[in-house]
């Protein structure tokens, strides 16, 4: 077979996946060219034992796979895609803290389990909001236009260098978190709104399931014990150098 190194790894690769236990079935050449347009669409080094790994970074081995195999085309090809949305980049950055993104992100998509939408699914439980038990507890209630939220919101955005100001929805939180800032840094920006969206639905759930209530000064306390912890531990990464010294200039 004129595969060289990469006929014998396919063959490794062969015999790793399809031969019977106590046994070795090595392919004919047909079989070996058959798997090799199969690899060709779905392979990745997952696949390989650490040895095979450390072997095909040398050489020829690493010169063939990233001929055939490279990384960016084999991920795009195995991921599912989908167009670009706008809100992509206010969600998802580098140096973002995961639980806070992954709770922006529900938020965002309007999928948090508010009051508002477990009546709608047809639960008989209480209506109102579990932070002012005022008004109803939808999303852009709950976490922009409630009192204790505004109150919390007021603290954030005053950290930040910005005047009192009311997010009129949804979508003016993300447009202004779109939006470049002289003032501030997008990333401060950025992860400020993240722990912020993420404090609020935590003490609501605590409200809701522990009945244990928390001041709006003590949750703007820990949104600032929050925010030193993550900038210090990413002060040395590129862009995250000054972001300290920013958080603390309005202090
Ligand atoms: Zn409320």
């Amino acid at each position: 077979m004129a595969l060289g190194r990469w006929g014998s790894l396919l063959q490794q690769l062969w015999l790793r996946l399809y031969s019977p236990p106590g046994g070795e079935c090595p392919p004919n050449d047909l079989e070996v060219k058959a798997f090799s347009n199969y690899a060709s669409s779905c392979f990745t080094r997952l696949f390989l034992s650490p040895q095979e790994d450390r072997a095909a970074s040398n050489g020829e081995s690493r010169l063939i796979m990233l001929q055939c195999f490279p990384q960016r085309m084999t991920w795009e090809h195995l991921r599912p895609s989908a167009p670009k949305v706008n809100w992509a980049k206010a969600i998802w950055f580098k140096g973002s803290v995961p639980k806070f993104a992954f709770t922006f992100w529900t938020a965002n998509l309007d999928r948090l389990p508010v009051r508002a939408r477990l009546v709608a699914w047809g639960m008989n439980i209480y209506p109102l909001c579990c932070l002012c038990n005022q008004a109803t507890e939808s999303r852009d209630h709950l976490l922009l236009h409630c009192e204790y939220s505004e109150q919390v919101w007021e603290e954030s955005l005053r950290r930040l260098g910005h005047t009192r100001f009311v997010f009129h929805n949804w979508s003016a939180l993300i447009t202004w978190l779109s939006s470049a800032s002289v003032s501030t840094p997008s990333k401060l920006k950025l992860i400020v709104c993240h722990a912020t969206i993420y404090l609020l639905w935590r003490e609501r759930n605590n409200r809701h399931f522990n009945s244990s209530t928390t001041t709006p000064t003590a949750l703007s306390r820990q949104l600032d014990r929050s925010a030193r912890d993550l900038l210090l531990a990413r002060r040395y990464r590129k862009g995250w150098q000054r972001l300290l010294s920013s958080w603390f200039a309005h202090s």
